[in-house]
């Protein structure tokens, strides 16, 4: 591919995931290309030990204090919860790719730009989060942050090649694993069913999110960080085959698709080769015998849509207390704790309790995630003593 050209020296962060792995299958595809100098992971060391021997990084990090490091290949360990902050800012690296699940991946993201890294980002946490502050270090640090979530990466490549100021961005949702299901059957679907995703093959939180649509609203949260544009010009469509990305409308109407196979590669090869487009066949779509649908959302059936608008035009704290009530939400269903329907109760009761208008700097935020995850829990006990 990009024969004669430097290795791209990158730090993988989750690489024991869902996008970490695809990282990975893409670093063994094009080895003259990149070179993984340091990895992380949480909680998986046989894992990242076999990762380890495999692509030999000079540093890997295991975040989960209480779990031992494997035995086995040498490399320089750092340990517990700062410890992939502390290796992304000791370890030389082009990229620091950020595939890290949930608000574990603010203070890495912050880490890699600080050093004056690019930051490949799949964690969308850390836009929704501190979108602005992220944005305003990499300008200052001459930095780039390029978006691997497949919606924004296709807006992102669309926008590189568009005439103007685009009027909207519309990002397609495939509805999850629910957007058949009656609506009276909700109250009563388990973590399994939730967990089979109709399009794409994820972690189980997000998989989760698809269900309810708290990642398209998270998803609306980052484009409008992203690309600068108010909530109400990024739209969202169902569209099942997962196959058109996203579009751009323009001044006149026209719209702008952004199409390919429902792959993880591609996105996350077009952040670590941008601007340049990479040859590959990782996201070939074969027109001749796809089909696309699209129809609106039902807010019936994906009221997290709505509040995650409301958290996007209401600002302030707002965007971290729905990611923050979302993720307890989110992990206590997966855990069997509460039910399906009540993720978007713990949601809405949180978010409506009032919340400060101050969301400035990285320590606002942390603040603001702690106080949100706290009165998150109470309420989710409120609703479960309810019963
Ligand atoms: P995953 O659960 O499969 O993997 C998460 C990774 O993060 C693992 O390596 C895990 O060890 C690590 N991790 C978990 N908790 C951590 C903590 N407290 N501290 C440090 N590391 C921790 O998740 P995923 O599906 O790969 O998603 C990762 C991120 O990418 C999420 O923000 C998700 O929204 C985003 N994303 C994922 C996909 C996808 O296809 N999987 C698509 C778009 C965006
Ligand atoms: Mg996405």
């Amino acid at each position: 591919m990009l024969h004669r050209r430097r290795q791209k020296r990158i730090i993988l962060l989750g690489s024991t995931g869902s996008i970490g792995r695809q990282t990975l299958d893409i670093v063994r595809a094009f080895p003259q290309d990149f070179r993984i100098v340091a990895l992380s992971g949480h909680s998986r060391p046989d894992e990242l030990a076999r990762q380890i021997e495999e692509f030999e990084p000079i540093a890997a990090a295991l975040t989960n204090g209480t779990v031992e490091p494997p035995p086995g290949p040498i490399v320089r360990w750092y340990r517990g919860g700062n410890g992939a902050e502390r290796m992304i800012r000791e370890i030389g690296a082009d990229i620091v790719l950020n595939g890290i699940a949930g608000a574990a991946g603010l203070l890495p993201s912050f880490a890699a730009l600080e050093s004056g890294k690019d930051l490949a980002l799949a964690n969308k946490e850390t836009m929704v989060m501190a979108g602005e502050i992220a944005l305003d270090l990499a300008r200052r640090r001459r930095r780039r942050i390029l978006p691997v979530d497949s919606e924004h990466s296709a807006v992102y490549n669309l926008l590189a090649r568009f005439p103007g100021e685009p009027a909207e961005i519309i990002l397609t949702a495939s509805g999850g694993a629910f957007r058949d299901r009656p609506l009276s059957d909700l109250g009563r679907v388990t973590v399994e069913d939730a967990l089979r995703h109709p399009t794409w093959s994820m972690g189980k939180k997000i998989t989760v999110d698809s269900a309810t649509m708290a990642n398209k609203a998270l998803e609306v949260m980052e484009a409008c960080r992203f690309f600068g544009l108010p909530p109400r010009r990024v739209k969202v469509v169902i569209h099942p085959q997962s196959c058109v990305h996203a579009l751009v409308r323009a001044a006149d109407g026209a719209l702008y698709a952004h199409m390919s196979r429902p792959d993880m590669r591609l996105p996350i090869l077009a952040a670590l080769t941008a601007p340049r487009v990479a040859e590959s066949d990782f996201g070939r779509l074969d027109l001749e015998n796809c089909r696309l649908d699209f129809s609106p959302v039902d807010p019936a059936r994906y009221p997290l849509l709505e509040l995650g608008y409301r958290a996007a035009e209401e600002g302030g704290a707002l965007p971290v207390v729905f990611n923050a009530a979302n993720e307890i939400a989110a992990a206590a269903f997966i855990e069997g704790e509460i039910s399906f329907l009540d993720i978007e109760r713990v949601v809405d009761g949180t978010m409506t309790l009032g919340w400060p208008n101050l969301n400035r700097s990285l320590d606002d935020v942390i603040f603001n995630d702690n106080l949100a995850r706290r009165k998150a829990r109470a309420v989710m006990s409120d609703i479960r003593n309810a019963r």
